[in-house]
Order: C-alpha cells, then structure tokens, then sequence
C-alpha cells in the first residue's frame, strides 16, 4: 500500500486490514513515497517523520510492515518503480496495490500505467466522497467496499496545526509522535499549534 502518509490515520489502516482478510494476505508493506509527484505544489513533511509515523501505526500488527524503497530511491515517487523494487525484493511473491477510490480515478494518468498490470494486482476500496471505479483499460483491477472512514491526511494536517485533537482519527502513537516532534505546528505562530 502506497500513501504520502503524512500521516498514516485509521483509513489507510482499516483498508489494508480489509483487503489483507478479504485476499487472504501474509503481508501488507507500506510505502511512504518519497517526493510525491502529485503534490508538488505543496510541502510534504519529512521523508523520515513520515516513516517513523508509519513505523509506529503498524508495529502492533505482525502481518504489517514498512518500506523505505521510495523514501531512498532519488527523484520523484512512480508506482511502477516501487512494483518494481518490491518484486525484486520478493521474487516468489503475488503483489497487490491497494489503493483508494480517489487515487483509483487517476491510476491511468500515472507513469507506465500500462506496465503496472503485469506486476500487481490492484484492488481499489471505498472512500467516503469519491466514486469507486475501475478505470477502463486497466487489467486486473478488483473492487472492494470496505467501512467508511471519513479521514484525510488533510485534515488530520489542519487539526492538529489549528490545536484542534487528532485522537482516535490516527492511532495514539502517532499522536504522541506529531505532539512530540511538532510535526503539524504552523510554522507562522511560535509555540502555537500541534495540540
Ligand atoms: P492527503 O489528504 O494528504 O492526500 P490521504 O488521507 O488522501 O492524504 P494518502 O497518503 O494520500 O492519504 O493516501 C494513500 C492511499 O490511501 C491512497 O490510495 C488513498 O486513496 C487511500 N486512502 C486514504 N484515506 C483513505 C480512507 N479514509 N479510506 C480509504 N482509502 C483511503
Ligand atoms: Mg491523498
């Protein structure tokens, strides 16, 4: 499962939970992406909070476990890059692409799109306010409704830099993790923010 991750909230944990039951997974990887190229325009929290984040949202649960290939691959994250390393890295292995409804409408527009069929699986799963389609030409596609977390990383930002709480929208770890480093402080307030 690739994300920004900045940070990992209970949507992308519930859906990889979902689909890691429903496909009968031995493992889920997350991968923070390095630079996104989607989100050029605005700035992406460190690499390495946004891996450290992860690290602790998934410690708990012994079938989920982290990548850094695209936090140490140079340049701009691709999908079909981060296939690619991971099935070198796991030869024998199926690979699935879990992704979002939102991420989903875009997957054609991604780079060699058409080579990602040949190396996952993708299974795209519900998200509150986007449509859930598999988008035409793309082979080897799945569907999945999953529980409706109506979360965004987005918003998880803005609450915490306005002091509003992030509890139970991402774990408490990662709480503990963003008050700690102050990861979501507006910068322009001093003192003020990651509450
Ligand atoms: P941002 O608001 O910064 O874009 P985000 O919440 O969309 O963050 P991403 O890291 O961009 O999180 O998403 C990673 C993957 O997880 C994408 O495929 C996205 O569609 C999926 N995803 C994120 N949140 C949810 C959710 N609440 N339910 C289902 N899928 C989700
Ligand atoms: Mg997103």
């Amino acid at each position: 499962m690739g994300g920004t991750f900045d940070p990992i909230h209970h949507g992308h944990l519930v859906a990889a939970s979902e689909v890691a039951s429903v496909f009968d997974l031995d493992e889920v990887v997350f991968v923070p992406t390095g630079q996104p190229w989607q989100k050029q325009d605005r700035q992406v929290s460190a690499a390495e909070h946004r891996y450290l984040m992860t690290v602790v949202a998934t410690a708990s649960n012994p079938r989920f476990t982290v990548s850094r290939v695209d936090i140490d691959r140079p340049g701009p994250t691709y999908t079909v890059d981060t296939l690619r390393d991971l099935s070198a890295q796991r030869p024998d292995a199926d690979l699935f692409f879990i992704t979002g409804a939102d991420a989903m409408a875009q997957i054609l527009s991604w780079k060699d799109a058409g080579q990602m069929w040949d190396l996952a699986y993708f299974v795209g799963v519900t998200r509150p306010g986007h449509e859930l389609a598999a988008p035409e030409r793309a082979h080897g596609v799945g569907l999945l409704e999953i529980p409706a977390m109506a979360i965004s990383s987005t918003d998880v930002r803005r609450r915490s830099a306005a002091g509003k709480p992030v509890w139970y929208l991402v774990p408490d770890g990662v709480v503990q993790y963003i008050n700690k480093y102050r990861v979501y402080a507006d910068p322009r307030e001093p003192g003020g923010g990651a509450g």
